[in-house]
This record gives structure tokens, sequence and C-alpha cells, in this order.
């Protein structure tokens, strides 16, 4: 049985302030603090459409190739729960902002129906005893995103949203915080081209990816039983990982949507919608293969490097600096990415600048450290701020090459393992890496790899 899976993405756009009116945007708030009589539906009350909104809409319907419509309308969408206060939603409906766009997950292209700019409605808090409504999030933009049914398993579903994540992270729309609910997912989920089933309330890409799968599950075996699969809406428990039935799907007459009477339409200039499309960054896909072209780099590490623009930003002014575009792939993907992590750091936050990590590669690319001295002092690097060349200066940890110090290592190790040098000259050759090891810790960490080498040869003869 074949699975068909399309999905709705509402995303909260990083403005000051709400869709229509000048509340501002603060998720640490205390409840109810950010409200007005625009966004409390108050007669008399009317919308301001958010201009910074709208050019962050235009900005993800473009970089999701998107056609953006020169004139779009906003509808009320009717419907009545305790977080909406107005009694209906402003979105759009019938004609939408932009569609017929698409995203490429794993080489294969997922197309995007529609995206269109909306208001958010607020929150329900539900305690043991009552039901608490926080009016806050009140006509805070968003932007839909919905997909035509062409994802085939939840594995796929979770890589279009972590592609669709990066894209807007990319652009600055949406910090794509899917715990804080800045990203929420509704995938709607059908076996066999049957009716489908749509997920709400899914806030991590583990709860999409299991949700999916249980409901794949649940309606194979109903078909499997020959009962029917009923078109609903469904909730995700958590803690059971089951899905609940929540409604059954409304229609859209359900919503008896109608134009809203108190916004004119949408209209944009083409010129105007050239001058957002102009601001667009160098978006993933093309960052990925431009690193493979300039930089000779494998794929996978043009992946890594390319995850978050910070991180990309960072390497290329590293080699701007060194020009040496592989180390500096290998060194932040092997090196500082494991050193931040045991830090607890981001790249936002990291003090240690792509000037350093270049002077840093560059003193290992002209012998005056050896690699394994870099990695050593790299978590003291980084938490003193300091300058690589200044710090291996004042703490002698210069390599050393050839010359009697090494050699002298080397002898002494020798003398130290009388039984090993035995066995080794009896053919138990994999000790040369053990001798090796000695004398790099006899040295310090100090010793030019291929000098050890040599001795050690010349030695054991
Ligand atoms: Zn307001
Ligand atoms: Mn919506």
């Amino acid at each position: 049985m074949k699975v068909t899976v399309g999905i709705e993405v509402h995303a909260q756009l990083l403005t000051q302030t709400k869709l229509f009116c000048s509340c501002k945007l603060d998720w640490q708030a205390s409840q109810n603090s950010l409200v007005c009589p625009v966004c409390m539906g108050m007669p008399g009350t009317l919308p301001v459409l958010n201009k910074r909104a709208v050019e962050f809409a235009i900005k993800s319907a473009l970089a999701l190739n998107c056609s953006v419509n020169t004139t779009s309308i906003f509808s009320r969408k009717n419907y009545f729960y305790p977080d909406l206060p107005k009694g209906y939603q402003i979105t759009q409906y019938d004609k939408p902002l932009a569609q017929n766009g698409f995203i490429i997950v794993n080489n294969r292209k997922i197309r995007i129906r529609r995206v269109h700019l909306e208001e958010d409605a607020g929150k329900s808090i539900h305690t043991d005893k009552e039901t608490l409504v926080d009016f806050n999030r009140c006509g805070v933009p968003l932007i839909e995103i919905v997909t035509e049914p062409d994802i085939e398993s939840s594995a796929e579903a979770v890589e279009y949203l972590m592609k669709l994540r990066q894209i807007l992270r990319y652009i600055g729309v949406c910090t794509g915080d899917m715990e804080k609910g800045n990203m929420r997912c509704e995938p709607n989920i059908s076996v066999n081209m049957g009716n489908r089933t749509e997920i709400k309330n899914l806030n991590s890409f583990k709860a999409v990816s299991k949700g999916i799968e249980y409901e794949f599950q649940r309606q194979v075996k109903a078909l499997e039983n020959n009962e029917q699969v009923t078109h609903v809406t469904l909730l995700w428990d958590e803690k059971e990982e089951v899905t609940k039935p929540m409604r059954t799907k409304e229609t859209s007459e359900d919503y008896r949507y109608f134009p809203e009477p108190d916004l004119p339409p949408l209209v944009l200039k083409e010129s105007r919608i050239e001058e957002i499309r102009a601001t667009l960054p160098e978006l993933p896909e093309t960052k990925i293969s431009r690193f493979v072209s300039q930089y000779e780099l494998p794929e996978q590490d043009a992946k890594i490097l390319c995850e978050e623009q910070v991180m990309a930003d960072y390497y290329e002014s590293a080699v701007k600096i060194c020009s040496l575009p592989k180390q500096t792939a290998n060194f932040i993907i092997s090196d500082l990415l494991a050193v931040m992590n045991t830090l607890q750091t981001s790249l936002e936050k990291l003090t240690f600048s792509p000037a350093y990590t270049a002077e840093l590669l560059s003193l290992i690319e002209n012998g005056v450290i050896t690699r394994k001295t870099a990695k050593d002092i790299l978590p003291e690097l980084i938490e003193k701020q300091e300058s690589p060349a200044k710090f291996v200066e004042t703490k002698g940890l210069k390599q050393i090459s050839g010359g009697d110090e090494i050699e002298n290592a080397v002898k002494k190790v020798l003398s130290q393992y009388p039984a090993e040098v035995e066995r080794y000259k009896q053919g138990k050759v994999q000790l040369f890496a053990f001798f090796t090891g000695k004398v790099m810790q006899e040295t310090k960490g100090k010793a030019n790899p291929q000098s050890i080498k040599d001795l050690l040869l010349k030695n054991l003869g």
C-alpha cells in the first residue's frame, strides 16, 4: 500500500509588530499584555496591513519558487473558538498571495500549491480545572505554506520540513523554532489515494514522523478490514503516541468565507516583486553546489557547512584569509563543531573569529605546529580568545622536526620497551603506531609526524 502525504505549515514571521495592528510580538511577555482593540476585534476598529509582513511573505514565496500574484484578496474565515475573540480569522482564500512553487528534497521536486498570509489566533492553556486564554498571539503574522500530496514517506516529510525551515532561516523571515510554535506542521495522510486525514498539533520533527507512521499503519489496517477511512482532523497524543479524532473535517462552506470588507485587495507592482527578489540571499541548494565546485569539497561536507548561513559565512571568511579550503572544511567539521558542542556554544556566540581559525590553520600548514597541537589547544584558544600565533609562541608549542630532540625521544622510548621492540623485529609491525604514540607523548605532541616516522625506522633498523 502506498502512502501519500501533503503538508501544511504555519510559519510565524519575524516582524516587530502584528499583522493588522501595532501590538508588539514577544513570546516572553506576560499573558494578555500585547493586545489592543484591533486585534481583539472591537466594533469600529479597522485593520491596517503590516508592510514588512507582506515583504517577508513575498520573499518566502519567491524563495520557494512560487509565482507571486499581483492581486490577492484577504478573506474572513468564520468560526467560533474561545481563543479567537473576533469570531473570524483574516486569511487569504481563493486569491492567495502566491502559488505553484516547489522545493527540491533529495533530488525530488515537492510542489508547493500555495503560500498565503494570515493572522494567528490566541492560545488556549488547558489546566486540570479550567481553560485559560492568552490573546497575545491574536493577529501575529503567519504564512501558510501548502504542498501538493507529493511526499511519499514519513522520512521524506521530515526532510521536506527541514529543507523548508532551512530556507526560511536563510532568508531571515522565521526562526523555525518548532518547540516554541514558530513553525507548526499539519500533515494530511492518505493510503492508496483514499480519504485523507489531517493531524494537528505536531510540534517536533519526531512527532511528525511518528504521527505519519502511526496514521499510515492505522489506515492500512482499516482498509484491510474493509473499513472506511473517514475524512477527519486528528490530534496527536504525544504521550500515548496515537492519533485521536478531534472533529470531522469541516468543508470550506462551514467557514462561510467572504472577502474582508475592511481591507482592499493587496495589489503589488511587478517591479516591487522584482525588487524583493533581488534581496534574496544565495539559497542553500545553490550555495552547496558552489562550495562543491569552487572549493572542491565533497558534497557531504558542503552540506554540513551550508546547514546554516552563519557557518557557511564563517567558512568563507576563514578561507578568504588562509586559502586552505579543504583544511578549513575539515577543521570546522571535525574539530570546531566538536569543541563547540562540548562548550555548549553556538557559532553566533563563538568569539573565536574566522581570522583566528585561518591563523591556526596556517600555523599547521607552515609546519609551525602539528595538527595534534592545534586540536589540543583549541578549547583554551576559544576560551581565552587569544591569537593562535601568540599563544603558540608564549607556550613554546612550536613543532620540532628532525634534530636531536626527537631522536632522543625515540631512543628513550625504544629503551623503555625492549620487549615490544623485540616483537616488532619479529614481524609485529602494528607496534609501529604504538611507538609513534609514545614518542608523540614524550615530545608533548610537538614532534613532526614525518620526523618521528623517519627516526623510528632508522632506530628500529
Ligand atoms: Zn493589537
Ligand atoms: Mn491557516
